[in-house]
């Protein structure tokens, strides 16, 4: 099987996770403040502090700009669930706004019919890597008064991707552009917001007082990263730039094989890192093929993904929310006819080529005019 996505970790990585179990410092050690220079360095903010996960460092973000119960934020229903589940530990609302179907960010200009006295921030996504308007997000934010919150978690590398908001956010899932197993990490230029966020992760204890017993001065929480896995983030943000470019190699490999099919490829575009590299079905394939190519697709020994099942047509979002079909109808549209074909920086070519066969083969056997 051709799995959908495949970490890249060569024996740098694990060498260095080696080199970590040896010493004294599992975590809380020197590994962290180590991978955090390195990425704040790579973004271009002046902050980095690392946590658990990416759902956990939207969390912090926030609860660090004062986001809380009866608060709005506006966000997209296409994107990964965390982006929405961060804003409903707050107790806050998630106020959704479609998508454009061009490169399925958020439209910005449906952004200010959703404002309301509540609204408080405006999250936005990179969806597979390529940005969001956020010149145009920064632009209503600034005339509504509202933080700016970028969930970046799909496009590390991209351009400028997590310099946009108050804070940017990554996640280092295995599908991601790189990978420790499980890690987030926010960068901003607020140092306010990266102390709150760095005291938050840590049960509340305040690093920087130079008390002789630990001071807690705030309810927080454990979302510490261990040094074994910012070691691994470390040695993998030395190999970012060669493994984002097979990737972007890689997404051109298929559009080329698929450009002339009548599907619609991802086009691949100069400063995008790509997350997923996803392909759109023609407009007049009914819903339901989708999940029948990807199944047959299995039979083929590829693993094709899901990519994205909106946020609003989630069972615990209809309960919550009320949301219903019909709501967002080009979310839906692309929900419908997208599928993400396995993708990572160790892919072979013939890989690339067996995939972009059979996906051609199974599309024809059921019924897709191409
Ligand atoms: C991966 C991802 C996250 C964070 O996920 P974690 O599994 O918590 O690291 C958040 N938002 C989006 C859009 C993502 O793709």
């Amino acid at each position: 099987m051709i799995p959908l996505s495949n970490p890249n970790i060569s024996e740098l990585e694990i060498q260095a996770v080696v080199d970590v179990l040896r010493s004294p410092s599992l975590s809380l050690g020197p590994k962290i403040p180590e991978f955090e220079a390195k990425i704040s360095s790579y973004v271009g903010t002046k902050y980095a502090v690392a946590v658990a996960n990416g759902t956990c460092a939207l969390h912090l973000v926030l609860r660090a700009l004062g986001i809380g119960k009866g608060d709005e934020v506006i966000t997209t229903p296409y994107t990964f669930i965390a982006s929405s589940n961060s804003i409903l530990f707050v107790e806050a609302k998630p106020v959704f706004v479609d998508i454009n179907p061009n490169d399925y960010n958020i439209d910005v200009n449906l952004i200010e019919k959703k404002i309301t006295k509540k609204t408080k921030a405006i999250l936005g996504v990179d969806v597979f890597g390529r940005m969001a308007d956020w010149e145009k997000i920064q632009k209503i934010a600034k005339k509504h008064k509202l933080k700016v919150i970028e969930d970046s978690c799909e496009a590390l590398g991209s351009a400028k991707a997590g310099t946009y908001g108050n804070a940017g956010v990554f996640g280092f899932y295995p599908n991601k552009q790189i990978t420790c197993g499980e890690g987030g990490v926010i960068v901003t230029n607020d140092e306010k917001l990266a102390r709150i966020a760095r005291i938050e992760r840590n049960q509340g204890r305040d690093y920087t007082t130079k008390s002789p017993h630990f001071q807690f001065v705030q309810h927080g929480y454990n979302y510490r990263l261990s040094d074994i896995s910012s070691v691994i983030l470390s040695k993998q943000m030395d190999r970012l730039n060669e493994m984002n470019r097979r990737r972007s190699e890689i997404a051109q490999m298929y559009f080329n094989l698929l450009a002339n099919s009548g599907l619609k490829p991802s086009q691949n575009e100069p400063g995008v890192s790509w997350f997923v590299y996803t392909v759109e079905l023609p407009k007049k394939i009914p819903a339901n093929v989708k999940p029948k190519i990807i199944e047959d697709l299995k039979q083929e020994g590829v693993q094709a993904g899901n990519y994205f099942y909106p946020v609003h047509l989630q069972p615990f979002y209809k309960k919550k929310l009320g949301c219903k079909r019909g709501m967002y109808p080009v979310a839906e549209y692309v929900g419908d006819r997208t599928i993400a074909l396995p993708f990572s920086s160790v892919m072979k070519d013939s890989e690339v080529k067996t995939v972009s066969e059979a996906f051609l083969k199974v599309v024809k056997k059921n019924g897709v005019q191409i």
